[in-house]
């Protein structure tokens, strides 16, 4: 996987609390796991054949989350993710994405998105790089 210099990938981040620029991605996907859309149904109490017929969609041969209003993401109420502790991992992982690291000018864009990039705790290039490869980012919104 092709990602920025290493000397760059000590990060500073945290999540701010009250923003959702990264729920309100418009033309993208919230791509998601069978389990993790089975826990978001247990978590909403909806059961999983009314979850998938209401908040899923197949892009790719991929499950992905349906979008909510004005392409914000489906679970995003008054600025705060409705399911926040079941969110699936891509929520989790922002915005360590390889996509959003493969380049110093993506690495860019994705600062102007994230208000979270170069505040709170430095993350280290051997904890980024094990997010790249699917760990999950503890991180508290
Ligand atoms: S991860 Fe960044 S863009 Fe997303 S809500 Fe937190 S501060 Fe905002």
């Amino acid at each position: 996987m092709k990602i920025i210099k290493t000397e760059q990938l000590k990060i500073r981040f945290e999540c701010i609390n009250g923003c959702s620029n990264c729920c309100r991605l418009s033309g993208g996907y919230v791509y998601l796991t069978e389990d993790e859309a089975a826990a978001i149904a247990r978590f909403m109490e909806t059961g999983e054949d009314l979850f998938l017929n209401w908040f899923v969609r197949w892009i790719d041969e991929k499950l992905a989350l349906v979008d909510g209003p004005e392409e914000n993401c489906i679970f995003l109420e008054d600025g705060k993710c409705t399911v926040y502790p079941v969110r699936p991992k891509q929520c989790r992982t922002y915005p360590f994405w390889p996509e959003n690291m493969k380049t110093n000018e993506r690495w860019a864009l994705t600062k102007q998105m994230c208000p979270g990039i170069g505040k709170g705790r430095l993350f280290s290039t051997e904890e980024i790089a094990a997010i790249l490869k699917g760990k999950d980012l503890d991180s508290e919104r």
